[in-house]
């Protein structure tokens, strides 16, 4: 059997730079270091920076918050207020690509556009970018009907989307505008990573996408794969490999999120090679 990983597969610019930031912190620091929700979507990772002593929290009324940490998905522009005049340290671990998402956001609603965010509303990046695009920005996914809109529209995308989504939002967008200005915050990173597991796709018998059950990117890819009609196995850890979805299968393709750290893909070459791979 044939095991094919995908080159892309594991963290990206934005995670790994957030990871070392906090791991960083937490050698300087002894205790008081917090994240504003989960600094990454990957429970593993999250697992072994609690054992460094950074732990998530889910608001600021925590006792004990000297540090906290801003996650790379960002956070929404009141609550980093809150944050400043409680006068807690802050270390942005922001992806700088979400930044620039956040800021295209408050650049067209400055300019007087109606902003529409491609993306999932219930995520935390697209939750800090509805506080910079305004009172009146919408949030749609590619599948969601678009509800009525003003003439002059602008665009900004979650850093994860495919841009398949974002071509079919704005033909359905310029249906009823006058006006649209499209930023494509689409991170490369994303792009690239959904092109390899596309490619790797049509030419495997199954794939393992390894993430965080709750890693955005990561989900995109399983669907993605399972688009492509190729058998598909969402896996976090090694623990969940089950033999028989090897059975007859002559190759197997890997590829993981954004968040996923090397060792637990490493760990799962491993474990499919000892399977027969
Ligand atoms: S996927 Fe892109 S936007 Fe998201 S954290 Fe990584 S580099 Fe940043």
């Amino acid at each position: 059997m044939k095991i094919i990983a995908a080159k892309t597969a594991g963290f990206c610019f934005g995670v790994k730079r957030a990871v070392d930031m906090a791991f960083k912190t937490a050698k300087k620091k002894q205790k008081g270091i917090f994240t504003l929700g989960p600094i990454i979507h990957n429970p593993q990772v999250i697992e072994k920076l609690k054992q460094e002593g950074i732990l998530p929290i889910e608001d600021i009324t925590t006792p004990g918050i000297k540090d906290i940490i801003i996650r790379t998905h960002g956070i929404p522009l009141q609550v980093m207020d809150r944050i400043s005049e409680a006068g807690f340290n802050i270390i942005d671990a922001t992806c700088p690509f979400v930044k620039k998402a956040q800021h295209y956001a408050k650049l067209l609603r400055e300019e007087g556009y109606q902003v529409i965010i491609l993306g999932d509303r219930e995520h935390p990046e697209v939750q800090g970018l509805m506080s910079y695009a305004g009172d009146d920005a919408i949030v749609v996914d590619s599948e969601s009907a678009l509800p009525k809109i003003k003439h002059n529209v602008g665009i900004v995308v979650q850093t994860t989307q495919p841009v398949e989504a974002l071509k079919k939002l704005f033909s359905r967008v310029i249906e009823q505008a006058k006006n649209v200005k499209v930023y494509n915050t689409i991170c490369s990173s994303t792009a690239l990573r959904l092109k390899e597991t596309a490619a790797m796709a049509k030419k495997v018998d199954i794939m393992l996408v390894v993430g965080g059950k709750n890693s955005a990117n990561t989900t995109q890819l399983a669907k993605l794969c399972r688009s492509l009609s190729v058998p598909t196995y969402h896996v976090e850890t090694d623990a969940e490999l089950i033999p028989e979805w090897l059975n007859n299968v002559k190759s197997v393709g890997i590829t993981a999120g954004a968040s996923t750290p090397d060792w637990i893909i490493e760990d799962i070459i491993k474990k499919v090679r000892e399977m027969g791979g």
